[in-house]
């Protein structure tokens, strides 16, 4: 079927050309070994992050939604020694775990985990007037509106965002959703269509984990 030849491309250009490494398999297995659900970026999206994060040549990166810190650990590996990730994560136990595979990966002093409502940090974080060069927002899909506007709140013009599971299965296009994830996606392409600060696109993926996409938004002035 065709999940099965999506899958085998996917596993085609991972074993060809992502070059992963103990570190990340580590990380997928301490994952699953502590019972965290499998929803961290295929290993092929892990790789474009990294690469985007380079071309960025970001210094400042902020994640929400950390999980087990797979997308931390490609994302904080594109980062200059004194580059810094702070990334945002509700469950204490998935932090945790999150800290540990960044510990083994050497990128303690790079990575800052807050474990809270990723609302709640944003908030705090603003007291700081932080500005990233690289926002990804991966964490609950209903508050992605919210997340947006904080990332613009954190940006300077040329501030990269990218949003993760923006198509859903093709679910996206059902505007009489009563589903808050499908929801809060459609709210957020509104916001980004109608923001003038903004240029983006979308683009849709087919892999290991199904059908899927994501936002690319470049904050322009
Ligand atoms: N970025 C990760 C990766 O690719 O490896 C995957 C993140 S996973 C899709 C979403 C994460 O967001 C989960 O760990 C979940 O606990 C967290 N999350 C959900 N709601 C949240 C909230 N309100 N605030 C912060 N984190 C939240």
């Amino acid at each position: 079927d065709v999940q099965t030849k999506w899958s085998k491309v996917d596993d085609y250009i991972s074993n060809l050309l992502v070059q992963s490494d103990q570190v990340l398999e580590d990380t997928l297995v301490a994952n699953e070994g502590a019972g965290l659900p499998a929803i961290d970026v295929s290993p092929s999206l892990g790789k474009f992050l990294h690469l985007l994060a380079k071309l960025q040549g970001a210094q400042r990166i902020l994640e929400i939604g950390t999980l087990g810190g797979y997308s931390t650990i490609w994302l904080a590996r594109a980062l200059p020694q004194d580059g810094r990730l702070v990334s945002l994560e509700l469950d204490p136990t998935h932090a945790q775990v999150a800290q540990a595979n960044i510990d083994r990966a050497g990128l303690t002093s790079r990575v800052e985990i807050q474990v809270g409502e990723a609302l709640d940090s944003l908030a705090k974080l603003t007291e700081e007037s932080p500005v990233f060069d690289m926002v990804f927002i991966d964490a609950d899909k209903p508050n992605n509106p919210n997340y947006l506007q904080y990332a613009l709140k954190f940006s300077r013009p040329g501030t990269l965002i990218i949003c993760d599971n923006v198509v859903r299965d093709g679910e996206v296009v059902d505007e009489n959703s009563e589903d808050p994830g499908v929801k809060g996606t459609r709210e957020l392409f509104d916001m980004i269509a109608k923001e003038p600060r903004l240029t983006s696109t979308a683009i849709q993926t087919v892999g290991g984990k199904g059908y899927d996409g994501f936002a690319a938004i470049l904050v322009t002035e």
